[in-house]
């Protein structure tokens, strides 16, 4: 159980004015390592925060920057464990811990992955996450800004998302992916494009589609004309930074490599 009360890193920040603000909470692909856990996204828009994934370890990072109580919204692309595991994490914390329910968290994924997570969680949330099923094609106002969900090509059935505040400013998730022309096409002009490279090149015993290595990314991106782009969700051994290295050979927009503790504002 985490303990009550307030945050004591210095990842807390300020309200915005204005502006998007993405935090990194969980990066890691498949499963964490020391300093690296799986992937978990906090945007950000004045008081609307939404959560993409959670994915297990992440949730040890989520105080750092709100309240859990806090959120807006909480989207599960899919029902893999490195993206929802600390889900239950985030139940137990608001159930058990005095004054950490502040109002009842729209739970936003697919029907199959509500249906997982139902069999993982609890079978009734308790008014404390309330399901809400999406699927592709779908747009939603969730406080200051919209959301919208595409499927990937990945097994089992997943939802990228693309989130954009009032002034159009985007920034688009790709969830786990194989490459995608429709994706590409849902991606296209966003501002900010938060990628998947779980390898650094894929390995030949890897099956076709499934996932993105840093040259598919690369040109995902470049199709996209995302202008800026984030990688994320690298499987262990591979890192970050030498997955982002590799996609900036082969991309002209700017690219940067996800850590815990990044925060992106735009
Ligand atoms: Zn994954
Ligand atoms: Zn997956």
């Amino acid at each position: 159980m985490v303990a009550a009360g307030a945050p004591k890193s210095g990842w807390r920040i300020p309200n915005m004015l204005w502006g998007v603000r993405l935090s990194i909470l969980g990066h890691a692909g498949s499963y964490g390592a020391p300093g690296a856990q799986c992937s978990s996204y906090l945007v950000s828009c004045e008081r609307t925060h939404l959560l993409l994934d959670i994915g297990n370890g992440s949730f040890s990072n989520l105080g750092r920057t709100i309240m859990p109580g806090e959120l807006s919204g909480v989207f599960i692309s899919h029902r893999h464990h490195d993206h929802l595991a600390d889900l239950i994490s985030l139940y137990h914390y608001l159930s058990f811990v005095p004054g950490a329910r502040m109002h009842p968290i729209p739970l936003f994924a697919s029907a199959e992955t509500l249906e997982a997570i139902s069999r993982l969680v609890v079978e009734d949330f308790g008014g404390i996450l309330v399901p809400r099923a999406v699927e592709s094609g779908d747009c939603l106002d969730l406080g200051q800004v919209e959301v919208t969900f595409a499927s990937t090509e990945h097994i089992p059935g997943t939802l990228a998302a693309k989130v954009t505040d009032p002034r159009g400013t985007s920034m688009a998730y790709t969830a786990d992916t194989g490459p995608s022309q429709s994706l590409a096409s849902f991606f296209h002009g966003v501002d900010l494009l938060l990628g998947e490279s779980t390898w650094l090149t894929r390995p030949d015993s890897a099956p076709a589609g499934l996932h993105l290595d840093a040259g598919e990314l690369a040109e995902l991106a470049t199709r996209s004309e995302a202008k800026r782009l984030v990688v994320t969700h690298v499987a262990y051994p591979g890192n970050a930074a030498a997955a982002a290295r590799l996609v900036q050979s082969r991309h002209q927009g700017e690219v940067l490599a996800a850590f815990d503790g990044l925060v992106v504002e735009f």
